[in-house]
This record gives structure tokens, C-alpha cells and sequence, in this order.
């Protein structure tokens, strides 16, 4: 199996040349080349999350170094469960992929990709450094996922005062092998600097680099896990495609749900559920693709203007009416998403973050006709807990923290301040690497 670049179908790599690289050289996304066949039915009998992970990911590292050793990577990376709660009897349930390690689904894809270039490493002598932006939660997840990874230092890249205080503790409180910069500047600024240093001569000369951005593929194809057993539990019960409304910025999740319907996987409808920063709600509307700085909202893992997996989903859907039949999308304003917390709290005793919120108040807002022809999945991206500074005075309660997180907010956070530039950011991580 293979990979090509979204902007150059002549830049490929293997699977585990492109998890390594993370963005092709031109700066393209990998994307496969073809679209192996795996059977539903075979799928359909895994048991638990790692034996499908094995099958369903297998054929994609077909040919590859790391084929062989698909069954142990997946049982590293999925040993916490995916569970479907129902909501209103039989047609709505919530995909909860908030029980890892730093409480939000990106510690699936974290996981995977760690137990993979862990196993990378032994052939390499020089040590690897993962540089990875956050908006908030990509940070805490790959942390967790490759702290104490002998051979491997993580460079966490964070927007100065735009994540929460719960947020930041998770970023900054790891010491070892992974070292945290505020970046005086957006997410879009953290994610340019990263593009920056992948591209930056000098600095691939000194490092191995990768990334473990949601543009790495070793994130984004664990992530069709768990959507296909859901879909494969729910369709096999129901005999129906199932439809996810899922809380988007960047897309990764998202296009994982897209590639697993496009393996065949019994999916129904794609909603992608924004914030108040509406490039693709707005891009589906008009068809102009507009990038543009990000916003700053509660829902702030998904603070994106320029979501780099369009990419993956253009390549995919070149032209516009397939890309509108693909995915539907909306926008929700911080008032919405408050409103959301507090009604569902009341009505349904359900505590939802903020991100879950915009997915609830996404389903809410499509028509009767839709939600009662379907059934339907609300994707909750992360626990309550992490935002309890914006849950609390909502619902007038305290947020119960899960023992995974309370150990993290027991730890000391150490941190430095950066410029959004690649000359500080060239600095720093000279500065410090031992
Ligand atoms: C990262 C994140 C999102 C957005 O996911 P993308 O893959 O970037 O679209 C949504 N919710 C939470 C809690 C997140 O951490």
C-alpha cells in the first residue's frame, strides 16, 4: 500500500515513511493511493476495538515494515473503550471516545501513532523529535501518548492565553522527554510554525522531525475505529446506515468518519458540527474557499480557520456538489453552546463539553423529517471535566473529575514563552535539547 501527496500524485511513500514524515514534502497530505477491500463481514465479527483496529487498519501497512506487528500496535493503542450511550430511546445514542488517558478521542490516534514510531525508532540513531500545535487538546493526548518513549522528545506548541487553565496544566505537565512553548500568537500561528519548521532546511538538518498533527495518517486512520463499530453495532441491530453529527476544526476526525464510509462501512450521513469559525460551513454554502483567522471560542479545540484536512476531503470530492453530498455542515455561537450545556443538563441530565455541545445544538437544529429518518450519533470528542470553568456556572454543579485527569492536575507545569516565528522557535528547541 501506498500514499500520495493531495498535491502531487507523483510524491508517494509507504505507510511507515508517511506516518515518519507526517506532511509529504510539498506540503501536500497523504492520502492512499487506492482503497483496500475489507470485508464487513469480517469486521462485523471482531471482538472488541483492537481486533477490528488490527482488521481494519491492517491492509493499510500491507507491504510495510511494520505489517507484522499491527495486532500488538493495536492493543497498545486500544485498550480503553468507545461506548454508545442511548440517548432518546432507540434512534439517538452518544459516542462517548472521552475514557483515554487525557480524556478526548485524540488519545486513539496519539496511541496508535505512538506505538508505531516507537517501534520505527530502533533502526534510527538519531533521536526523533515530534513537534506538535495544539488548539488545546492534541497536545495533552500526544504527551501522554509518547512521555517516557525512549529515543523520542515532543515539542508541544501552544496559543499563549487561548487555551483553559485545565487545558494548559495538561500541556505543561509532563518534564522528561517533552518540553512546552507558549507561542505569543493564535493556533493558526502554532500550526504555521510547525508547517515552517517541516519545510525549514537548517532545521532538518540538526533533527529527525515529525508531526503528530491530526495531519499525521497514523492519527487519522485509528480514528475510523471506532466508527466503524459503531456503525457495524448499530446497522447490524437496526439493519440502517448509521449518521454521526460530529464536533469539527480541523477535520481529522471528521474525514476519518468519511474514509470509513468510503471502505464501505454501513454510514448514513456526515454533520459537520462547527463553532463560530465557519470556513467550511461557509465554503458548502457559496462554494468559495475562504481560510481565514481563526476565533476565539469556548468550544476551542476546533478554533480553526484554515482546517488543514479540506485537503483530504477535496481529494476525495474534487468537485463541489460531491463534496455537498458528502457532508452537510453548520456554525454555533458561543451563546448557542452555552444555552446547550444548560437546557440538556436540565432536561436530559447529560453534562456535555463544549465541543459536544456544538454537535447537540448541530442535531437540534436540522429538520424533524432528517432526525426522525435516521439514526443518528452524536461523536462526544471530550469529557466535561477538561472545561469545568465554563461547565460549572452553567449547570450550578460541580463537574465529577475522572482519576485519569485528577492525576494530571496533580503534577507540576513548567513552560516557556516564545514569538510565533521560526528564528525563536529554531532557538528554543536548540536551546534545550540535551
Ligand atoms: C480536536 C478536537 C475537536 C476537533 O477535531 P478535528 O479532528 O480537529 O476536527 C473537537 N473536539 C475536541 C474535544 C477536540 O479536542
Amino acid at each position: 500500500m501506498r500514499y500520495q501527496s493531495t498535491r502531487d500524485e507523483r510524491l508517494t511513500a509507504g505507510f511507515s515513511q508517511a506516518l515518519v514524515q507526517g506532511l509529504a514534502p510539498d506540503g501536500g497530505l497523504y492520502v492512499p493511493q487506492h482503497w483496500p477491500d475489507v470485508s464487513r463481514a469480517t469486521l462485523g465479527g471482531s471482538r472488541g476495538l483492537a481486533q477490528l483496529a488490527e482488521r481494519l487498519i491492517g491492509p493499510f501497512a500491507a507491504g510495510d515494515a511494520l505489517e507484522a506487528a499491527m495486532g500488538p500496535i493495536s492493543a497498545e493503542a486500544f485498550n480503553f473503550p468507545a461506548p454508545l450511550v442511548p440517548l432518546e430511546g432507540e434512534r439517538l445514542g452518544v459516542l462517548e471516545l472521552f475514557h483515554g488517558p487525557t480524556a478526548a478521542f485524540k488519545d486513539f490516534g496519539a496511541r496508535f501513532l505512538a506505538a508505531c514510531l516507537s517501534r520505527l525508532r530502533g533502526a534510527e540513531s538519531r533521536p526523533l523529535t515530534i513537534l506538535v500545535a495544539t488548539s488545546g487538546d492534541t497536545g495533552g493526548a500526544v504527551a501522554a501518548a509518547f512521555h517516557g518513549r525512549p529515543g523520542i522528545e515532543v515539542v508541544v506548541l501552544f496559543p499563549q492565553g487561548l487555551v483553559s487553565p485545565t487545558q494548559q496544566q495538561q500541556l505543561t505537565c509532563w518534564g522528561g522527554n517533552v518540553r512546552s512553548f507558549a507561542v505569543r500568537g493564535t493556533f493558526d500561528d502554532c500550526q504555521k510554525l510547525v508547517k515552517q519548521a517541516f519545510l525549514d532546511e537548517r532545521l532538518r538538518r540538526s533533527r529527525a522531525l515529525s508531526s503528530a498533527n491530526s495531519i499525521n495518517l497514523g492519527r487519522l486512520l485509528p480514528q475510523t475505529v471506532y466508527y466503524a463499530a459503531t456503525s457495524l453495532a448499530l446497522a447490524g441491530a437496526h439493519g440502517e446506515p448509521v449518521s454521526f453529527v460530529i464536533p469539527s476544526g480541523n477535520l481529522g476526525n471528521a474525514v476519518a468518519c468519511i474514509w470509513a464510509r468510503r471502505l464501505g462501512l454501513p454510514i448514513g450521513e456526515v454533520v459537520l458540527a462547527h463553532n463560530a469559525n465557519r470556513t467550511v460551513p461557509d465554503f458548502l454554502a457559496d462554494g468559495r474557499w475562504q481560510p481565514r483567522p481563526s476565533i476565539a471560542t469556548l468550544a476551542s479545540a476546533m478554533d480553526v480557520g484554515d482546517p488543514s484536512n479540506m485537503e483530504r476531503l477535496r481529494a476525495l470530492y474534487p468537485q463541489l456538489d460531491s463534496v455537498r453530498a458528502a457532508v452537510s455542515a453548520c456554525s454555533v455561537e458561543d451563546e448557542a453552546i452555552r444555552a446547550r450545556i444548560a437546557s440538556d443538563y436540565r432536561r436530559r441530565g447529560r453534562i456535555w463539553c463544549p465541543h459536544t455541545a456544538v454537535a447537540a445544538e448541530a442535531y437540534a437544529r436540522l429538520s424533524e423529517e432528517r432526525r426522525r429518518g435516521g439514526h443518528w450519533v452524536l461523536v462526544a470528542t471530550a469529557h466535561p471535566a477538561k472545561f469545568r470553568e465554563i461547565i460549572e456556572p452553567l449547570i450550578g454543579q460541580q463537574v465529577p473529575v475522572p482519576p485519569a485527569l485528577a492525576a494530571l492536575y496533580a503534577r507540576a507545569s513548567e513552560y516557556q514563552e516564545i514569538d510565533a516565528d521560526l528564528g525563536a522557535l529554531r532557538t528554543a528547541l536548540a536551546s534545550g535539547s540535551g
